[in-house]
C-alpha cells in the first residue's frame, strides 16, 4: 500500500504546484456557451465553417492546452503572456509597466484588428487560430486573478486555505469557486446565467477591452481586500467567501459571454 501511495502523493503534489493559466476549462466553457447562444446567424455560419463544424465551446480552452502540445515551440510560445495583465496595488493598467511580450489587453486589441481590418490578408489557419484565441482571451480578461498583482504573480503566490485545502488565490478563482458556487454542468451554468434582457446585453457591450479589464481590476481589488482583512496568517476562504463572491463570479462569466458574442458578431 505504501509503495502505491508515494507515487500517488507525488503526482498530487505536482498537480498542486502547476501554475494555472485562466478560468479552468469549465469557466471557459460557460463563457463560450453563453456567447454561442447570442451569436447572429451569420456569425454562427462563418464560425462553423472556420472550425470545421466544431463549436466555440469545443475550443474554449485550446489556448491553454496548446502550451502542452508539440506545436508550442513552433511559435505559440509567443502567446504565453497573453492570458493576463498584472496590476499592483495603487496602480492602474495605464500606470503599470507593460509586458513587452504582450498581455491580455494588447493581445485582444491586436487579434481583433487582424480579424477585422486585415481579415482578407489572413490565411485560413491564421483565422482559425485567432478565432480560438479571442474565444479564450475574452474569458481570461474577465477572470479577476488575471488582473491580479505582479507582486504575487496574479494570486499564484498568495497562499490561502480553501476550506481545509492549502492552495492559492489564483487557483480559487480559476476553478474552485465555480465548483463550490453551484453543482452545475457548463450548460446548466449557461442556461441559468443567460437570462438578461436586451437592454442589459446592449449596455454591457459598450466599451473597450481596456475599460472591461479595468473593471476586472476593480473586482480583483475587492477580493484582495477580503483576503487581507483576515486575521489568520493563511486566510481561510470557505462558505462566507462563496456567498460574498458568487454574484461577482456570475457577473464576470455573464459579461464575458455577452462581450465575446458582441466581439464575434462584429467580426463576422
Ligand atoms: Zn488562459
Amino acid at each position: 500500500m505504501k509503495k502505491l501511495l508515494i507515487p500517488i502523493l507525488s503526482i498530487m503534489m505536482l498537480i498542486n504546484s502547476i501554475p494555472s493559466y485562466g478560468w479552468g476549462a469549465k469557466g471557459h466553457d460557460i463563457v463560450a456557451a453563453i456567447a454561442e447562444q447570442n451569436l447572429t446567424k451569420k456569425a454562427k455560419k462563418e464560425i462553423n465553417k472556420l472550425l470545421g463544424g466544431k463549436s466555440i465551446v469545443y475550443y474554449s480552452s485550446w489556448m491553454d492546452n496548446i502550451q502542452n502540445s508539440p506545436y508550442w515551440k513552433d511559435g505559440y510560445y509567443k502567446t504565453k503572456t497573453w492570458h493576463y495583465a498584472n496590476v499592483d496595488k495603487g496602480h492602474t493598467y495605464e500606470t503599470m509597466s507593460k509586458n513587452e511580450n504582450g498581455d491580455v489587453v494588447t493581445a485582444l486589441e491586436m487579434l481583433s484588428k487582424e480579424m477585422t481590418v486585415n481579415y482578407d490578408n489572413l490565411t485560413d489557419s491564421m483565422k482559425v487560430d485567432y478565432l480560438k484565441m479571442i474565444v479564450h482571451l475574452v474569458g481570461d480578461l474577465h477572470c479577476p486573478m488575471h488582473a491580479g498583482r505582479l507582486s504575487d504573480r496574479g494570486g499564484n503566490k498568495c497562499k490561502v486555505m480553501w476550506f481545509r485545502e492549502e492552495t492559492n488565490l489564483h487557483s480559487v478563482w480559476d476553478s474552485k469557486i465555480i465548483e463550490s458556487a453551484h453543482k452545475w454542468s457548463y450548460s446548466e451554468w449557461c442556461d441559468n446565467l443567460d437570462r438578461a434582457d436586451k437592454k442589459y446585453r446592449k449596455s454591457v457591450t459598450r466599451g473597450t477591452y481596456q475599460e472591461w479589464f479595468t473593471a476586472t481590476v476593480e473586482g480583483a481589488a475587492k477580493i484582495y481586500d477580503y483576503v487581507e482583512s483576515s486575521e489568520s496568517a493563511v486566510p481561510v476562504l470557505s462558505y462566507q467567501f462563496v456567498y460574498d463572491f458568487s454574484p461577482m463570479l456570475e457577473e464576470q462569466l455573464l459579461l464575458a459571454g455577452y462581450r465575446l458574442a458582441y466581439v464575434l458578431n462584429s467580426i463576422f
